[in-house]
């Protein structure tokens, strides 16, 4: 990840991910990685609804009873409902997330407040599915309903992670386009740039996007800014593939046609095949093409973000 960053990206979190002794028990859920490694790029921005919300440290330890749609959040042994309590907060906490700039929110997995999905809800015979939201988790999706999001445990898995990451870079650019005013022309520039990442996702993505653009005109700029960014972000996550990126790397090639030699063609040929036969990871025809896009000054690549994801 590209440091030296003029304004470092925020990410919320859950606070016990990042060694805060805020659990029920009185412990944390530290991730080193996360707070270790992620944290290095990101300032993050650490929520507890439950310490917030006012059931202090430690706690009676909760769950999630009732219909996994709309599940109250009740104490173990006592059975205090605490669901208003803690949808009232949520509700005062989310209005001031609203100032924080946010680009996304990494989840404490299972938990009944910060859970992102796959929660246990009981029922009235004490057997469960695995079908809940944790309340403040289901309160943030409702009112930031584009932001990328992701719990700690998937993000374990290299390609979810890769996919999160490459998510708020491309919320944080959107972030910063957006705020210096909405125009068609800035919108246009920024799709043109991310043409290629999108099509590293999903191809309907792209073609839908291309379509919104192309009739932009028709639309204000409110509308089509929402429209764009819902689909866009809806579109990111679908994981880019070795099959998808194979795709896009071969496409790529030709822009640099009629200007690369016949021993630059083959060695490149040869290192998307080793890529694609999973022998050497991504970063490495990547870099081959930034040599050349370097080397070789191709408009369109150079403005790619497909080449150089974590760029501002
Ligand atoms: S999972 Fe959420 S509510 Fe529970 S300790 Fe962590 S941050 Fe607090």
């Amino acid at each position: 990840m590209a440091e030296g960053r003029m304004k470092k990206i925020r990410l919320g979190i859950s606070s016990c991910l990042l060694g805060e002794k805020v659990r029920y028990d009185g412990g944390h859920k530290l991730d080193s990685f996360l707070r270790d490694r992620l944290g290095r790029y990101v300032d993050f921005v650490p929520v507890c609804p439950e310490a917030e919300c006012g059931l202090g440290v430690p706690r009676e330890a909760m769950r999630l009873v009732g219909d996994p749609r709309a599940p109250r959040l009740i104490t173990r042994n006592t059975l205090i409902d605490h669901t208003e309590r803690m949808k009232s907060w949520a509700s005062k906490r989310l209005r001031g997330l609203e100032q924080e700039e946010l680009c996304g929110f990494i989840f404490k997995s299972g938990s009944p407040s910060s859970g992102m999905m796959g929660v246990k809800v009981y029922d009235k015979t004490g057997s469960r599915t695995r079908k809940g939201t944790g309340l403040f988790a289901r309160a943030f999706m409702d009112r930031f309903p584009v932001f990328p999001v992701e719990d700690d445990c998937r993000l374990h898995y290299d390609s979810l992670r890769e996919n999160f990451i490459e998510r708020i870079f491309t919320f944080d650019r959107w972030r910063r386009m957006e705020s210096s005013g909405r125009t068609r022309g800035k919108l246009v520039e920024f799709h043109a740039r991310h043409k290629l990442l999108i099509l590293s996702h999903s191809r309907k993505t792209l073609t839908k996007l291309d379509t919104l653009v192309a009739l932009s005109g028709k639309e204000r700029p409110a509308e089509l800014y929402g429209s764009y960014i819902e689909t866009l972000m809806d579109g990111l996550k679908l994981l880019a593939t070795v099959k998808k990126n194979t795709g896009v790397l071969m496409h790529i090639i030709g822009y640099f046609k009629k200007v690369l030699s016949g021993d630059e063609e083959k060695e490149l040929l040869e290192v998307i095949e080793r890529y694609r036969t999973e022998q050497i990871p991504l970063v490495v025809p990547v870099t081959l093409l930034n040599h050349y896009v370097r080397k070789y000054r191709p408009e369109y690549m150079q403005g790619q973000y497909y080449l150089d994801r974590r760029r501002s």
